[in-house]
């Protein structure tokens, strides 16, 4: 066994034990155990800290929701902690790896059936296993009128994502929204309909969100309370028309202007998929490598950042939007936004068009309608060997916040010796300010120096008011730690569910900061 990390609490013969029992429900094929060729798969590629801080010690792949309850009981039986995945994507908030290192993977990939896909009523039920790529597929080859609404990049997973919150590009880019109707397998291993599905034949199970009594979907997302074996999720229906379109802006300035102006638009409904304002790096590191700018280290020079706008025809900022629906509506709405965001001094707008042969108005034009594909993971090509982690502070859809959210990350990211590669989606209500902060995973000290950071721009944000919806493992606790009102009421009321759903403690112990009481540090 050497090499292998044992889960905590866990002695050598009650973890084969496991093992045995694990081999019995699923067979040996589907339990992973070298640590050479099978649990690497399960590392987090883009680590700064070392990688045996979420080393598994097993991966588990059931492949039916039977199989999933006998696992779950057997962990119970043994104490042994299981970290559900579905398709293990995550990358840039630690990809498939477990927050505890020793917890056993289980891996839902093999549960990867399209339940079903309700054309009549626009939406499908899946398992974990389904990608957004798989669904893409399907839908063509069945010749739905449906759109999926897929993360950037697409190989992630519909129901993965869902539940860690993610969001897409299309007007269903608010993906908790869209969801209806939950199967979870809980600590004990019962199995639960969330919402209608608790009534039996409903017929509603996938139609309305919230069923009788309180919505409970919502705690088995960015949780460790059930292991989500299946959902349901709207799709949209196939438009009769679509325009995406682009503005570049010269200024750093302008992310004021444009913020303010985008507020209205996206309240009113006039762009309806999640409106992007994109910094000109995400822009350059998809589709060229830093190096052919500027060799050096360290935030890239004025004079660089000059030339890369000029070869690839963008501005500081790069807005992107869309328009749906028939001629009549897209032209009235694009009158609106040529108005609002187009008059802007400086701006530049651009239709499909304009930007033949632009690998990141391609990617985007295609997100923007529903076609998954994987661009934006060239950013891990922007300078070599490069890992990410992103820093997703929310913020209000103001000019002052967008620019004091930006010069905030900006500011200590360059002191840092690091580039500002960043986003901004507005949804309903608020911006997800996504900044993916790129390092070398070959210098052990800019890793050191990216981790620091990290963790000065959670309190710095915090300090100003702003709190992160999604992390990586490595920061769960500490962001966890910024939303503590009232003597950290919030996390403690996590905590009380937490002991009464799974008072072994052996789903996903740390995930999102909330711990098992045996592994809990006091609370006052
Ligand atoms: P994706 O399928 O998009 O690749 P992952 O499988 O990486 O997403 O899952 C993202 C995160 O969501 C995981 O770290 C895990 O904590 C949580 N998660 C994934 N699948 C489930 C599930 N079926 N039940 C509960 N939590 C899950």
């Amino acid at each position: 066994m050497t090499g292998r990390i044992l889960p905590p609490r866990v002695s050598e013969g009650a973890f084969h034990e496991f093992v045995t029992v694990a081999q019995n429900v699923v067979g040996k094929d589907h339990v992973y155990l070298d640590l050479k060729w099978e649990l690497p798969s399960y590392n987090d590629e883009y680590a700064t800290l070392p990688k045996e801080l979420h080393q598994a010690s097993a991966a588990v792949a059931p492949a039916n929701v039977g199989e999933v309850q006998s696992i779950v009981r057997a962990a119970g039986q043994y104490g042994v902690p299981l970290w559900p995945i579905s398709t293990g994507k995550n990358f840039a908030y630690g990809g498939p790896a477990p927050r505890v290192a020793g917890t056993v993977v289980l891996d839902l990939k093999r549960m990867n059936r399209i339940i079903e896909v309700n054309e009549k009523h626009a939406y499908a039920v899946v398992e974990p296993g389904v990608s957004y790529l798989d669904m893409y597929r399907h839908l063509q080859k069945v010749g739905s009128k449906l759109w999926i609404d897929p993360a950037a990049p697409g190989w992630g997973g519909m129901l993965g994502n869902l539940v860690d919150h993610g969001a897409g590009y299309t007007p269903y880019g608010d993906h908790l929204l869209m969801q209806c109707g939950m199967e979870v397998v809980l600590a004990d291993g019962t199995i639960t309909q969330t919402a209608m599905g608790g009534l039996p034949g409903s017929r509603t199970t996938h139609l309305y969100k919230y069923g009788l009594g309180p919505w409970a979907d919502g705690l088995f997302t960015q949780s460790n309370f059930g292991v989500v074996t299946r959902i349901g999720i709207w799709l949209m229906p196939e438009p009769p028309g679509y325009t995406p379109f682009m503005i570049t802006y010269g200024r750093e300035d302008d992310l004021h202007e444009i913020t303010e102006r985008v507020r209205p638009l996206k309240l009113n409904n006039v762009i309806p998929n999640a409106a992007t304002t994109v910094e000109m790096l995400w822009e350059a590191a998809v589709q060229k490598q830093r190096r052919d700018y500027y060799p050096g280290k360290g935030p890239l020079p004025e004079a660089a950042r000059k030339k890369i706008r000029e070869d690839l025809h963008i501005g500081v900022w790069n807005f992107y939007g869309a328009v749906y629906g028939p001629p009549a509506i897209m032209e009235n709405n694009l009158d609106l936004i040529r108005d609002s965001l187009g008059s802007i001094p400086g701006a530049k707008i651009y239709f499909d068009k304009d930007r033949k042969g632009d690998i990141a108005w391609k990617y985007r034009k295609e997100l923007m309608s529903g076609i998954p594909n994987m661009t934006e993971y060239n950013q891990m090509n922007w300078i070599p060997a490069g890992g990410h982690m992103d820093f997703s502070p929310i913020s209000p859809v103001t000019g002052e916040d967008a620019m004091r959210q930006y010069s905030l990350i900006r500011d200590r990211v360059n002191r840092a010796g690091f580039d500002y590669v960043g986003e901004m989606l507005v949804g309903w209500r608020d911006m997800h300010h996504i900044f993916a902060l790129l390092y070398d995973l070959q210098d052990e000290e800019e890793k050191r120096r990216a981790h620091r950071l990290f963790g000065e721009l959670i309190d710095a944000a915090a300090a100003e008011g702003y709190g992160e919806y999604r992390t990586h493992l490595d920061f769960m606790d500490k962001i966890a730690g910024t939303y503590n009102w009232n003597n950290a009421a919030q996390l403690k009321h996590r905590h009380r569910l937490k002991d009464s759903l799974d008072p072994i403690g052996i789903l996903g112990p740390g995930k999102m900061g909330i711990w098992p009481k045996q592994m809990r540090k006091e609370e006052s």
